[in-house]
């Protein structure tokens, strides 16, 4: 089996494959010598793997800690889930199969800083973890939102995960995987969408419930776009002195939620 040298130690080049001369000027590998390793593992594994991909654009960070930071969005296609008030829903299905190569290319073509992997949900789609992986490997600082009904116990670590504790008006409550909690990390966040005071008084619970101000960096609360008052919940949050970040989409009140943007 022919194999591609593998890189001179400490050397990002690959090493040079003993040749011998045949007539003609042409050179063939030495007679004997085993060249070692086609591509490097994360080469390898960048050029096999697919995702299902809806989208990827470049645009001001709508929500969370990074809120107006130029970021590169990785839309994945699928979500097991079907929140009432989903403002995603064409990426549901359809979308295009890329390889990481691919994905990984016209990302670094935005030359940003910041990767936000979203979707759908994300975690739906195993490869999800090695493109994290690959997305840290080259330097970007990564975030992932993911709606709480998958396990990121196998999420980067590097990853700054932005998990949703689905709402009883979000009609996904029975999903919220909970045994996510222990797994949650300092530089993690985590969002409740609400649609109306039940909502709140439930997330308030939980923010007590499972201590997750003292879990995460940030707690996010923001409400139902169109359908609870933005400052009614600011004025809830004020009134019980929660420690959390009152947020509106930014993408919404920008672009009107335009796809892409
Ligand atoms: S988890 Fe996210 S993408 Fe899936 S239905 Fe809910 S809001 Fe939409």
């Amino acid at each position: 089996m022919w194999e591609r040298a593998q890189p001179a130690k400490g050397s990002k080049a690959p090493g040079r494959i003993p040749e011998t001369k045949e007539s003609g000027g042409r050179t063939r590998p030495q007679q004997g010598v085993r060249i070692r390793a086609i591509l490097s593992p994360s080469a390898f594994r960048a050029s096999t793997v697919e995702l299902r991909i809806t989208e990827i654009f470049h645009s001001l960070q709508g929500e969370s800690r990074s809120v107006g930071v130029p970021t590169v969005f990785v839309r994945l296609t699928g979500c097991p889930q079907r929140c009432v008030w989903c403002d995603t829903e064409y990426a549901f299905q359809g979308g295009e199969k890329r390889s990481l190569d691919a994905i990984l290319e016209q990302v670094d073509g935005f030359s940003a800083r910041y990767v936000t992997v979203t979707g759908g949900e994300p975690l739906a789609q195993p490869n999800c973890l090695p493109l994290l992986t690959e997305l840290c490997d080259r330097g970007y600082q990564v975030s992932l939102e993911t709606g709480g009904a998958m396990d990121i116990a196998d999420v980067d670590e590097r990853v700054s995960v932005v998990m949703d504790l689905k709402a009883p008006g979000s009609g996904e409550q029975h999903n919220n995987r909970l045994e996510n909690i222990p797994h949650l990390r300092p530089h993690h966040q985590v969002k409740f969408v609400l649609a109306d005071r039940r909502d709140y008084d439930w997330a308030r619970f939980m923010l007590d419930q499972h201590n997750l101000t003292g879990r995460v960096s940030e707690v996010l609360f923001s409400p139902v776009h169109g359908q609870l008052p933005p400052g009614e919940l600011a004025d809830w949050i004020l009134a019980d002195r929660l420690p959390v970040r009152f947020q509106l989409q930014l993408h919404k009140l920008l672009w009107n939620d335009a796809r892409g943007r």
